[in-house]
């Protein structure tokens, strides 16, 4: 496979086709039929392909034809329409490629592994207490080499290697990165995974670099609209240690000129004692980000987020109050976010998803008090659909999204490996 032809790292999920990228007509039809399938809750026929994409039938079917053999789209089992015809069905093809996403924050690295239909093949959880750069970085290795060598064994191509992350990637640099959070300043990244490691055999696919939220909004823009629950417009809050966003406008992910937006964590809220990560006062992140709640939740140094929840499930007095004061911080930030870009809806993962029944009303009368077209725009803030690790999710997406829009990567499949479901034979665990 020519790696070459992947995007560039920070590159993020794009659901329109941009037809400048594509190499032929061909493979921009064969991209759009891929996508379409992939992107939604119904499993067209090649009738109804046609009616969508607008291509005419025999066209269509040949393209059709091409994806099955490239194990892209499979057929299901026919359907008898009301004319008597049957229709077949088209489906994204189950265990014929796999994406390996990672997520790491300060305290856990995660990883998943899907395949084109987006069913998750593996999952990996560590926590961790020591954000040393070598010592993580060989631990992605590790995680990288066990789990290609796993979809090696289960005859499973490796198509990409996403990583989400939380901090400002170097524009002129790609692989440097500086994150707060994880106190790592100016790291590379390029060296620690390379072509000259000689401690595997395995075929290299280069590492993509992708911001947490960012990720996480992947996840949660694909579940959506295979839900066929799309939100064209909202604000993805990404919340742990950090605080991070990511903004989607008509479905499009709206970067800064660096890609060094939606550090939501950093934005002034109100004077206040605690160091931020950045070493400041008054971030929102000293307030709402994870060590904040368990500080002021009185729950001791080596608390967890965990602790902290159970607390407030049992109405302890600190951490209700912690709660609280998160939530009227966020209600700020979020008001100054709606009165500069006029944004309807507002997704909140991890921390505040967890705990969203108990702040939801504080943010919602904060945002009231605060946001100057609150009394003529209807402002939604709701919970995440995604189960589990949304980032880690987005990021295996984000990557398999991009094989997808590159025809150039994608491998003929013989009859048997078609028929064959070889990932029954891998673990569930990583
Ligand atoms: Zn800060």
């Amino acid at each position: 496979m020519d790696y070459s032809k992947h995007t560039s790292a920070m590159s993020l999920y794009n659901n329109r086709l941009d037809p400048a990228r594509s190499k032929s007509i061909r493979n921009h039809n064969l991209t759009l039929i891929a996508n379409t399938l992939t992107s939604s809750n119904k499993h067209y026929s090649r009738a109804e392909l046609a009616r969508i994409t607008g291509l005419n039938r025999s066209t269509l079917t040949r393209l059709v034809d091409s994806l099955i053999e490239y194990g892209i789209i499979s057929e299901l089992h026919s359907e008898i329409t009301g004319s008597g015809r049957p229709a077949v069905p088209l489906t994204p093809s189950l265990h014929t490629y796999a994406s390996i996403g990672l997520s790491l924050s300060k305290s856990n690295l995660e990883a998943c592994v899907i395949d084109i239909s987006g069913n998750i093949l593996s999952r990996y959880y560590e926590q961790i207490n020591d954000t040393n750069p070598t010592i993580i970085l060989k631990k992605i290795k590790n995680i990288i080499y066990s789990t290609k060598q796993k979809l090696q064994k289960a005859n499973l191509p490796t198509v990409s290697i996403s990583i989400a992350i939380s901090g400002l990637m170097n524009t002129t640099e790609q692989h440097k990165i500086s994150s707060p959070n994880l106190k790592w300043n100016h790291v590379d990244l390029s060296d620690f995974y390379n072509k000259n490691d000689k401690d595997n055999n395995l075929e290299f696919i280069p590492i993509s670099f992708i911001d947490l939220a960012a990720a996480g909004a992947y996840a949660e823009i694909y579940l959506r609209n295979k839900k066929g629950n799309t939100i064209p417009n909202f604000l993805y809050i990404h919340s742990g240690n950090s605080i991070d966003t990511a903004l989607i406008k008509n479905n499009t992910f709206e970067q800064g000129c660096n890609n060094w937006g939606g550090k939501f964590g950093h934005v002034f809220v109100s004077s206040g004692k605690s160091n931020c990560s950045c070493g400041h006062t008054g971030c929102l992140e000293s307030f709402a980000g994870s060590r904040a709640l368990i500080r002021e939740g009185k729950l001791g140094e080596n608390a967890s987020i965990n602790n902290f929840y159970a607390a407030l499930f049992r109405n302890e007095p600190a951490a209700t109050r912690a709660a609280n004061i998160a939530a009227e911080k966020l209600g700020i930030a979020i008001s100054s976010f709606i009165n500069i870009f006029d944004m309807p809806v507002f997704i909140f993962d991890g921390i505040y998803s967890e705990i969203f029944d108990s702040v939801k009303d504080k943010i919602i009368e904060t945002i009231k008090e605060r946001a100057i077209c609150s009394n003529w725009s209807s402002i939604e803030i709701m919970k995440s659909i995604v189960p589990g690790n949304a980032s880690a999710l987005g990021a295996a997406w984000k990557g398999m999204n991009e094989f997808l829009n590159t025809p150039e990567l994608w491998i003929k499949k013989s009859k048997e490996a078609l028929s064959y479901y070889p990932i029954q034979s891998m673990s569930s665990d990583i």
